[in-house]
């Protein structure tokens, strides 16, 4: 008999080679997350089963797990060699005092144990029914579930409780995007979304230092390690944006400046990408919440690169992206009180509709190239890494 924790994968769309890399980087991800932590790590037909633990650590290593994409559940179960007695012995170890009504669900894979799933569900129904006389059976809504899973290895499975995981497939499964990550609640949410779907991330911060001050890049570093919980470890770009700013100002439409900043920003951000072999750029933003997250802001926006942008939040209401930034532990930091560049020489009318054109034409009076290659030249970069 032995303590393990069963992990259970989203299954349904894999085949062939696909489940191969699928799985090869789900325990990949795992083993990282748990570099801490001295353990096995197996596969067992559609689940992963992680045993030879320090038991006193269980808690903390469910803790890190829940916070691995491809993951739908935990189950902390015992593993015993499978034969009608030890099962039934295991059954009447269960702590149940807690439940008033109970179920069991049997799924025997090992078709030469000599009871069907049904059979060995009811003959154990009835040795918890003996041995805990409080109980009663409910198949419809039990209190407890009470999991035998006969495995073809020779061994089976005994658990009662699931506790749920971040879901979504495996980082690195769908390439590298760059996020991009300002201070606010949007972007870091938007990060974790399309993590969550499988894809590593880069992040790109920019700052106009000394209008924004220390503190505004510190949090967004703090943002970073907060979301590299879930997303592992992250490149952080941290760009000056001061000079292309003080540019901006000084030779654009005022009521264009968040445009052409925004079209700046994006053209730093592919050339970031093309360097680092990243396919796509992530933002945070959200149909209508500002002026400059419009249908004809994001054309124009979108007009100056050729990569995907990935808007996770874009439909989004507030409300929700809110709700997502506290449980994935980045409201607090987000709501802290530093400004971010966009706020520095904000305009007083921002375009709502602006037109690529007019942004053209005001570029013209600015040398793009020149900045967008002079910020990129000058990058710090930071390491983030945060499990
Ligand atoms: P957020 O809450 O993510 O800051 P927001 O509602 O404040 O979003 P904006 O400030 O308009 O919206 O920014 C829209 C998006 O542009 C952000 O979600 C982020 O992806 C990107 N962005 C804005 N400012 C910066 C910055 N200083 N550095 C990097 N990306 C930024
Ligand atoms: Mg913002």
């Amino acid at each position: 008999m032995e303590r393990v924790l069963l992990l259970k994968f989203g299954e349904l769309f894999l085949k062939g080679k696909n489940r191969h890399e699928f799985l090869k980087l789900l325990m990949e991800n795992i083993s990282k997350k748990l570099h801490n932590f001295q353990f096995k790590l197996t596969e067992t037909q559609g689940r992963l089963v992680i045993s030879d633990y320090d038991e006193s650590l269980e808690d903390e290593m469910i803790e890190k797990i829940q916070k691995v994409f491809g993951l739908i559940d935990v189950m902390p179960a015992t593993e015993i060699e499978t034969s009608l007695d030890n099962i039934e012995n295991q059954i009447k170890e269960l702590d149940l005092k807690d439940f008033n009504t109970f179920k069991i669900e049997t799924k025997r894979a090992d078709k030469k144990f000599p009871m069907s799933s049904m059979e060995l569900s009811a003959h154990l129904g009835s040795v918890i029914l003996d041995n805990c006389p409080w109980l009663k059976v409910d198949l419809y809504e039990p209190e407890v579930v009470v999991n035998v899973e006969v495995r073809l290895n020779g061994k089976t499975y005994i658990y009662n409780k699931l506790i749920p995981c971040a879901g979504g497939l495996p980082l690195g499964s769908a390439g590298k995007g760059l996020l991009l990550l300002s201070g606010g609640i949007d972007s870091p949410v938007a990060g974790y979304l399309m993590a969550k779907r499988g894809l590593r991330i880069e992040a790109i911060h920019f700052h106009s230092y000394p209008y924004t001050s220390v503190q505004a890049k510190e949090k967004v570093i703090a943002l970073a390690n907060q979301i590299s919980q879930y997303c592992g470890e992250i490149k952080l770009h941290i760009i000056s944006f001061t000079e292309i700013q003080e540019q901006i100002h000084k030779n654009c439409d005022p009521e264009y400046m968040i445009t052409i900043m925004r079209r700046i920003m994006m053209r730093i951000a592919e050339k970031i990408c093309r360097e680092n072999g990243l396919g796509a750029i992530i933002t945070g933003e959200c149909l209508g919440q500002v002026a400059s997250q419009t249908m004809q802001s994001m054309t124009v926006t979108n007009a100056v690169v050729s990569l995907p942008v990935f808007r996770p939040v874009l439909a989004f209401d507030k409300e929700e992206i809110m709700d997502l930034a506290k449980k994935i532990g980045t409201y607090e930091t987000s709501i802290l009180p530093y400004e971010d560049c966009c706020t520095v020489f904000l305009p007083k009318n921002p375009v709502i509709k602006p037109t690529i054109a007019r942004a053209e034409h005001n570029e013209k009076f600015l040398d793009v190239d020149a900045l967008v290659k002079q910020a990129v030249a000058c990058e710090e970069i930071l390491n983030i890494k945060s499990y």
